[in-house]
């Protein structure tokens, strides 16, 4: 298998051959360095005219592989050759292995029974995912988690073999050409197409397109993520982005301006004095190493683009997962006729403990996309009580939202914003900060709440909740901006 250094994590569909996809990958991502070494202005001009002379990129249609694992009947290969050199499947392989011996079972899928419908599928995903984590005794790959929470099954009746994938998106499979026919109401061109990207060997690739120039800014609360990215670069996002390189790179840069544009979204509901000497601070809580990518040179100047007084930012990522960093970074560059200095401070620790040894004074606090339930600490919580000695103790044991939480919400007088990619961890999200409120007698005002956020990400993923209504979901697809205070 090919060797690939890629900054995401990687997961193929469970209806693609593994290696031949990360194969493909590492290939793509050989003509990314090399479109990379052109000059940005001519990254950005370069008009989709141009995919002509890359048609040996594009995609073919899938083919179903025709080799399934033996010993899990879950990994699909195209060829022996690459299930030989799959050497990463062989741990998880060999504990569903034990698994179908220790319950007698045909399939790891027959956990919980015959498949017969949506529910017991569901059941025996969920089962499945706690066994395996419980026998590896770690937590699952993003890869492992795909080919256990997304499997092969026929999505009209739930048979496991014989199966075809669609051959526009490997996304889907069916047992035969009627079942095909009587899904496609579901399986519309749309739905097809989002599973194409979402599937597309490019989402292994990180985005490296830097935009330069930027141009108009935008009404924000009556636009869009991608019309606001056109009248700010004027590049045009294609629908179907996977056929290109240059395509995809423009796609998924688009959808990286998602994090500022929210953020710009979410100030368009609060009153506050841009004055040119005065620094605007944010506070990005509970931040991940992935959140820096949304404050990147060109999502800076879009930033400034869409409130030109501000002329100094200051950008505090807080959160325990961080990797620490020396020093903070500053940037300064000239925009608009005015110099603009942004400041980027890493604090690799929780909001409670940054708030015990700094001044809290931000404009804003922004939260993308956390799960304030903790349903990782909630599985962990499970398999800690069913097995004792199941997961090793970590040093981040300890922590939960809610210290972290609580802090944010004594940040009286400051909006507060948070993103959920799901409308059940939205949902949830927003009754966790109501119930600790209440126990504190903190009062909590709504000032903005966005179902369908126009700045949403628009990269698919999947739910890694497999019995949640929304399969394919987007980061920051939901908003909700509150106030605190002390309650009379
Ligand atoms: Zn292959
Ligand atoms: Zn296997
Ligand atoms: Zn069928
Ligand atoms: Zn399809």
């Amino acid at each position: 298998m090919s060797a690939l250094t890629i900054n995401q994590v990687q997961y193929v569909s469970s209806l693609q051959c593994y290696v031949c996809v990360i194969n493909k990958a590492s290939e793509l991502q050989k003509q990314q360095q090399l479109f990379l070494q052109q000059p940005p202005q001519q990254q950005q001009q370069q008009q989709s005219t141009d995919a002509d002379d890359n048609k040996e990129l594009e995609p073919t249609a899938f083919d179903t592989p025709k080799i399934i694992c033996r010993g899990c009947k879950m990994q699909r290969y195209c060829s022996l050759q690459h299930l030989v050199e799959d050497q990463a499947h062989r741990d998880f392989c060999r504990v569903l292995i034990d698994l179908q011996k220790s319950q007698n079972i045909a399939h790891p899928l027959l956990l919980a029974g015959p498949l017969l419908g949506r529910a017991q599928l569901q059941q025996a995903i969920a089962q499945l995912m706690l066994a395996v984590r419980v026998k590896l005794r770690r937590l699952l790959t993003r890869r492992e988690c795909e080919l256990i929470g997304y499997p092969g099954f026929c999505v009209v009746c739930y048979r496991l073999e014989p199966l075809t994938a669609c051959t526009g998106c490997a996304g889907v499979a069916y047992c035969s050409a009627e079942h095909r026919r009587l899904d496609c109401c579901n399986h519309t061109p749309a739905v097809c197409r989002t599973l194409a990207l979402y599937y597309s060997p490019y989402r292994l690739l990180s985005n490296k397109l830097d935009i330069v120039q930027l141009k108009q800014r935008s009404d924000l609360e009556h636009s869009h993520l991608v019309e606001a990215f056109y009248a700010a670069t004027e590049i045009r996002i294609d629908s179907q982005p996977w056929r290109s390189l240059e395509q995809y790179e423009r796609f998924a840069a688009c959808s990286s301006f998602s994090g500022i544009a929210s953020l710009c979204l979410a100030l368009t509901h609060i009153s506050f004095v841009a004055a040119p000497r005065e620094i605007l601070s944010v506070y990005v809580v509970g931040a991940q190493d992935l959140h820096r990518s949304y404050f990147q040179q060109m999502h800076l100047k879009f930033f400034f683009l869409q409130y030109p007084d501000i002329c100094q930012l200051e950008v505090y990522f807080i959160g325990h997962k961080l990797l620490a960093r020396a020093g903070e970074e500053v940037l300064t560059f000239m925009q608009g006729g005015c110099q603009r200095k942004v400041v980027l401070c890493t604090f690799p620790k929780t909001f409670e403990r940054f708030a015990k040894t700094h001044k809290v004074d931000p404009v804003l606090i922004i939260i993308y996309n956390p799960d304030f339930a903790a349903m990782d600490t909630l599985t962990e919580g499970i398999v800690e009580r069913k097995y004792p000695h199941a997961v090793q103790p970590s040093e981040q044991d300890d922590y939960s939202w809610h210290g972290c939480l609580l802090e944010t919400l004594y940040t009286y007088g400051v909006p507060i914003c948070f993103t959920s990619p799901t409308k059940m961890q939205a949902r949830s999200d927003l009754n966790c900060v109501n119930v600790l409120a209440r126990g504190h007698k903190i009062a909590i005002q709504r000032v903005y709440n966005c179902t369908e956020n126009p700045y949403r990400e628009i990269l698919p993923q999947h739910n890694p909740c497999p019995d949640d209504d929304e399969t394919v979901i987007y980061a920051n697809n939901y908003l909700e901006v509150v106030f605190t205070s002390i309650q009379c």
